[in-house]
């Protein structure tokens, strides 16, 4: 039975611990969520000014790179849109535009200047500076952002941290430990405490199996024993802001679920040849 305790999550944020399941799988979830989990990102410019010093390349290379909201239910990858066209169309392409101009002094510009034309498909953030303007430059361009995978390119990741790692275990043979507080001095996640009835462990979900406190532990064999439960891991999502972060995960699990399904239907129709 696989079962999943969520212990911190925010907008951008979700870290939970999953029991039941095994390396390959969360794996799998994790390789999907990276690669496959579609998101918004500008694919397409067409500059019609730019005389800053940026080239060109670079400034399009760096607007590639804002995450954008995205609306995952109203927009179809462009591969897999009914219009078969090359430009895209509505279902398939979000325009945004950014005019830009300076008269008197040095300025930078942010991403808060694309005028996006659908506002769900904007800049996560308006603080990302995007180029500097001296006097008498200029900038005007017309962006396209379409749906993408980070499987192609890193732009199109929904996630900036997809990791997991194995549940730990941190246990202190009482018996043998005589309290002498080296483990507790050099655990940099403060797991061991001291108290009046000998060393004791907290929030072990911390530990990040350096294993530092038994390498501390003057007895031999060492009083502390680190290991980790194989079939428990602890899951750090961070979404990059292009979509709520559950909905990251939901929609990993209903791209590998779909994968499998293609799968089963590959075998059965190679046994019926
Ligand atoms: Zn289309």
């Amino acid at each position: 039975m696989v079962e999943i305790q969520i212990l911190e999550k925010t907008d951008d944020f979700m870290r939970f611990i999953v029991r039941g399941v095994n390396i390959p799988f969360v794996n799998a979830l994790r390789r999907i969520m990276l690669t496959e989990v579609p998101a918004m990102a500008i694919d397409e410019i067409i500059i019609l000014e730019n005389s800053s010093i940026l080239s060109d390349e670079i400034l399009a290379h760096r607007m590639g790179l804002i995450p954008l909201k995205t609306d995952l239910d109203s927009y179809n990858l462009p591969e897999e849109c009914k219009c078969g066209s090359e430009l895209g169309c509505n279902l398939c392409r979000a325009n945004l535009t950014l005019e830009a101009e300076v008269t008197d002094k040095t300025r930078t510009v942010y991403s808060g200047e694309l005028k996006p034309e659908n506002p769900d498909i904007a800049p996560v953030s308006d603080k990302i500076p995007l180029v500097k303007l001296a006097p008498e430059q200029r900038l005007k361009l017309e962006a396209y952002a379409r749906l993408g995978k980070g499987k192609k390119h890193a732009k199109w990741q929904p996630v900036s941290m997809c990791t997991y790692m194995y549940l730990p275990e941190v246990k202190i043979d009482s018996e043998r430990c005589d309290a002498c507080g080296k483990c507790v001095k050099v655990c940099p996640e403060e797991i061991f405490v001291e108290t009046e009835g000998g060393i004791k462990t907290q929030n072990e979900i911390e530990c990040t199996l350096c294993m530092d406190c038994v390498d501390a532990c003057p007895k031999e064999p060492p009083a502390v024993e680190v290991s980790w439960d194989e079939k428990a891991f602890i899951f750090k999502i961070e979404s990059t802001g292009a979509l709520p972060v559950e909905r990251i995960v939901v929609e990993a699990v209903e791209i590998l679920d779909k994968n499998i399904k293609d799968f089963r239907k590959q075998v059965e129709k190679g046994i019926k040849k």
